[in-house]
């Protein structure tokens, strides 16, 4: 927590760097079929490059094995790349996510890693399926199985979506709400990656490890900053300032914590599919104009 204390407020520094000239439409969060996304990885690059994308991550959670097959169409079309991966790790409890942006998918800890979280991906589904069945929803695994076209990436994503064809709820994020989230009748606790563990994959796999979507844990304001100082002391680089459909509010309350950790910010849509995303690719608010963009590692 040293640089919490010793960092200055970037509104008492000098001198003050507009990054606008820099802008570039970039995207650096969704999710393919190879998580839980409804698009083929090549599929989204197209649909990126329609919507406008000029420097596009393809960051399915805790498996890289679309990273091939979105650069190759990326670059065909002629937009830029960033190969990513989301990594799960659990925090004092509640489970967050880190973004790795550049990582060479061939590292071996990385791939180690994550290999170790997908491993504990079946039995904990098989677990929220039981669960499922004694709220009156039979074969639920097998149910959701039928929804992951990655079998090893089965996730709560795959659940809601079959509660939604069994006509059960109006939509993914209903189910969500009934059912999947913390506190909820399917809701089965899972231990992911150590915070410092994660970072360090990334790092050591050449990329720069990015704190998600930072509202989206229900944490207190003290836990928020506690766990941003954390992962600036493990080696953490940016943070995701703007996340999907954010108000102005939550967008000017992320990057007062940019510039108080002095971490780069980034930008994603975290776009999953085109009927459930409140945000189309692209399509995410600009990033406010003083804070450094991620995106400088990638241009
Ligand atoms: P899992 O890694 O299997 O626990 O699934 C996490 C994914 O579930 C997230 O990346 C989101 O896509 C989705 N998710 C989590 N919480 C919610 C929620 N409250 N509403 C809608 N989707 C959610
Ligand atoms: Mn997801
Ligand atoms: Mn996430
Ligand atoms: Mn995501």
């Amino acid at each position: 927590m040293a640089r919490l204390n010793s960092a200055p407020l970037a509104a008492e520094k000098a001198v003050y760097h507009s990054y606008q000239e820099d802008y570039v439409n970039a995207d650096l969060h969704c999710h393919s079929t190879v998580s839980d996304g409804v698009l083929a990885p090549d599929e989204l690059a197209l649909r990126a490059f329609e919507k406008g994308v000029e420097l596009w991550a393809l960051t399915d959670h805790d498996d890289t094995s679309g990273l091939d097959l979105a650069r190759a169409a990326a670059e065909e079309i002629g937009m830029g790349f960033v190969p990513g991966v989301e990594i799960s790790v659990t925090w004092r409890g509640p489970t967050i996510h880190v973004l790795g942006l550049g990582v060479d998918a061939q590292c071996r800890e990385l791939d180690a890693g994550l290999a170790g979280l997908r491993a504990g991906r079946a039995e904990r589904a098989q677990r929220i399926g039981a669960q499922l069945e004694k709220l009156g929803s039979a074969d639920a695994y097998t149910g959701a199985l039928s929804f992951a076209p990655n079998p090893d990436m089965i996730g709560r994503t795959h659940f809601a979506r079959l509660l939604v064809q069994r006509g059960l709820f109006r939509d993914v994020q209903a189910a969500f709400d009934a059912y999947l989230k913390p506190g909820r009748p399917a809701y089965v606790p899972h231990t992911w990656a150590e915070l410092g563990a994660a970072v360090q994959w990334i790092n050591r796999a050449g990329g720069v490890a990015v704190l998600a979507h930072p509202l989206r844990y229900r944490l207190s304001g003290t836990e928020l900053f506690e766990l941003c100082g954390q992962f600036v002391d493990v080696g953490g680089t940016g943070i995701e300032v703007v996340s999907g459909r954010q108000s102005p509010q939550f967008v000017s309350a992320m990057a007062k914590i940019a510039r108080h950790f002095d971490l780069d910010a980034s930008r994603g849509s975290d776009f999953h599919a085109p009927a459930e995303s409140g945000l189309d690719l692209g399509e995410a608010p600009p990033l406010p104009d003083d804070l450094r963009p991620i995106w400088r590692w990638f241009l």
